[in-house]
């Protein structure tokens, strides 16, 4: 049995991982479950896995997910301590599912608790990806990929050293508005552009796919992951999602993986690793997908892609800036007061505004995110007036 606690297990990627951890009731332990708000699910879903403890991070929600758990034996607390408490408490195994920075603490405090680590919140390691790396190493924590073009390139190189490797490319789907006009994107809507053509996901990391900002956050992911330099991870438009992402080899050959685009199988492999365990997704079906396209990203109609590369190769607090940015203008169109194209000059602008310097502790990189959401959020103050 593996103990298992996960963090925004009310999401897209929770959900997912515990309709697995059901299906496996040998295998999985759950200690405990999060959610951010939403008391209710959090509830049903502790009652449903025989939970030890729920932590909801807003403290105005706890009487609710108390009412929800009575009768059962499973705790309730709240707050942000709360979640760094569970995050680094008894489970051997953390599921890093929390959207955006606000994951950042408590899946740093499971890494300095040395866990095993399946991370799915892309922005912790964006934000503090030297920190947490480092972090891992001293603290023996194992980081497994679950986005699923990480945990492809995880799976090419079971076999393999990353000193084989001469380059990893990112397979993106390119999003809703992969054939857009410029004018199309200049007038979406929030419904339009969360309206993913493969992959059912929450609204923040479906308007990144919209704007590319989503492959951007992915190629510093990578980065930190597989520790590469930004000129051996290329990015590779492919419209079907069946093609997860690559590996090439300095000989010559590339390695894929292929699977159906359901989250669940890579969350799956994170789950099971070193080994693996069956699901009950729909197999892929290569007959009937027919072709595979590829090809080249369009960095003039997606400039989220260059100013993320460029992110990384400035370092220090650049990729911390364009990920507090994003966050702030994502919202801001979610809300209907932005456009869709806004997005990413928003975030160039705070890129450039943003004083180099690097963030030492992760107290820097939430000082840095605070500072860049309240730049962000004037900027937004004066587009709108
Ligand atoms: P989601 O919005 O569906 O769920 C987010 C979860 O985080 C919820 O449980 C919510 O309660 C919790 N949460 C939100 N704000 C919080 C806060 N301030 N404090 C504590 N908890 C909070 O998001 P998602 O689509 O499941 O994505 C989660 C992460 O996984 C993101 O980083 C995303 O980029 C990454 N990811 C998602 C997918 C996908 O298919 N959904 C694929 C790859 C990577
Ligand atoms: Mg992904």
């Amino acid at each position: 049995m593996r103990k298992i606690t996960i963090l925004g297990a009310t999401g897209s990627i929770g959900k997912s991982t515990l309709d697995l951890v059901k299906q496996a009731p040998d295998r999985f332990e759950v200690v405990a479950l999060t959610a951010s708000t939403n008391a209710r699910a959090l509830a049903e879903a502790a009652r449903s896995t025989h939970a030890k403890l729920a932590v909801i991070a807003d403290e105005t929600c706890l009487e609710e997910l108390e009412a929800g758990l009575a009768g059962t034996d499973c705790r309730a607390a709240a707050g942000e301590q709360a979640l760094v408490d569970v995050a680094s408490g008894e489970a051997e195994l953390v599921m890093a599912a929390i959207v955006g920075v606000a994951g950042l603490v408590p899946t740093m405090a499971a890494v300095e608790a040395g866990k095993t680590v399946a991370l799915a919140n892309k922005e912790a390691l964006v934000t503090a990806g030297a920190l947490m790396t480092g972090a891992a190493a001293a603290k023996g924590a194992t980081l497994l990929p679950v986005d699923s073009e990480h945990n492809a390139i995880f799976q090419c190189l079971a076999a393999n050293r990353v000193d084989e490797v001469a380059r990893i490319i990112l397979t993106a789907s390119g999003g809703p508005f992969r054939t857009a006009t410029e004018e199309q994107m200049r007038t979406a809507t929030p419904a339009e552009a969360i309206a993913h053509p493969n992959w059912d996901m929450g609204a923040k990391v479906s308007v990144d796919s919209a704007t590319l900002m989503n492959k951007g956050l992915e190629l510093i992911e990578a980065h930190h992951l597989f520790g590469l330099p930004s000129d051996r991870i290329e990015i590779l438009v492919h419209p079907q999602s069946v093609v997860h992402s690559l590996v090439e080899f300095v000989d010559g050959s590339q390695l894929a993986q292929l699977g159906p685009p359901d989250m669940r199988v890579p969350i799956a492999y994170a789950l099971a690793w070193p080994d693996r365990m069956e699901t009950n997704v729909r197999r892929l079906d290569l007959g009937a997908v027919a072709r595979l396209d590829f090809e080249q990203p369009d960095e003039k109609r997606f400039p989220a892609l260059r100013l993320a590369r460029a992110a990384l190769c400035e370092g220090g607090s650049a990729p911390a800036v364009l990920n507090a940015a994003n966050e702030v203008a994502v919202a801001s169109f979610l809300e209907g007061r932005i456009r869709f194209t806004d997005i990413s000059g928003l975030v160039e602008r705070a890129l450039a505004s943003d004083p180099p310097r690097s963030p030492e502790n992760i107290e820097d990189v939430i000082d840095i995110d605070r500072e860049t959401r309240s730049k962000t959020r004037s900027m937004i103050e004066e587009l709108c007036a």
